[in-house]
């Protein structure tokens, strides 16, 4: 009688610490876990690789296309830093283990390491666009906080133009126009390189799913010509654009918007 008075109080007490213990806000299993397969395939698959250097093998092209012209010198490429030339997926990594997605503490504690590995045909293509005299624009959506050991990062690969006058950080807004527009005050834009659509030009910022496939389509001649595209399957406005840029939607929202976006058999 005793012992199961016991077990009963055990029982009770466990169940109260359980609800008092605060738990993590959950993110969607769907997203969180479709994060971890878009990680390792960003990680693992050599079919990554290969299009990352099919994407800069591309750009060396035009680049040498356009060095055999006599256009205006002061040439610049304008280019994106996440998922174009460095690799934050073990950050994803990292918080799909942990059932998370993105969030900015995890953020900036893992670009504070400085440790991206960069993408294969990244660093060749830029010092051999150096090597040419032309001058490389850094313009991302990292923040002031991420400007020192943004730098180091790319230092330690050996990044031409590395230095506070060529990285073009986020000040108040995500939109890169404005920073493409002071480049273009100085210099002729080769090429633009990114992973993001809004890496390239204004026409495709927060745009509906819809149009930005409408946008697309009106631009298919650019790319591959003056905008280079590297892969991003784990985040991207292609995400944002699913989840009507709601950056507040709960996982049960969240869940069922996935599952209707997708076209079954
Ligand atoms: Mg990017």
């Amino acid at each position: 009688m005793k012992y199961s008075r016991f077990l009963a109080y055990t029982l009770i007490c466990l169940i109260t610490i359980s609800c008092s213990v605060k738990r993590p806000v959950t993110n969607s299993v769907l997203a969180s876990d479709g994060k971890l397969w878009a990680a390792l395939w960003q990680q693992r698959a050599a079919e990554y690789k290969a299009l990352c250097f099919q994407a800069y093998n591309i750009a060396r092209l035009r680049l040498d296309q356009d060095l055999q012209t006599d256009m205006p010198a002061r040439r610049a490429i304008i280019t994106d830093i996440d998922e174009t030339i460095l690799d934050n997926s073990p950050n994803a990594v990292h918080q799909a283990l942990q059932g998370r997605e993105f969030e900015p503490d995890s953020w900036y504690k893992w670009t504070a390491k400085a440790d991206c590995d960069t993408l294969a045909g990244a660093l060749s293509f830029f010092r051999y666009a150096a090597s040419k005299g032309v001058t490389v624009f850094y313009i991302t959506n990292r923040d002031e906080q991420e400007r020192e050991a943004t730098l180091k990062n790319l230092r330690r690969f050996g990044f031409p133009d590395a230095d506070n006058e060529h990285l073009l950080l986020k000040q108040t807004v995500s939109d890169k126009e404005d920073r493409r527009l002071e480049v273009l005050k100085s210099h002729r834009i080769v090429l633009l390189l990114g992973d993001n659509l809004s890496d390239f030009s204004k026409l495709f910022n927060k745009l509906p799913e819809d149009e930005r496939m409408k946008i697309t389509r009106q631009q298919s001649g650019n790319f591959g010509s003056k905008f280079i595209v590297l892969p991003n399957s784990t985040y991207g406005d292609w995400e944002n654009a699913i989840f009507q840029y709601n950056y507040k939607i709960n996982p049960a929202q969240k869940e069922e918007i996935i599952k209707k976006s997708l076209r079954d058999e």
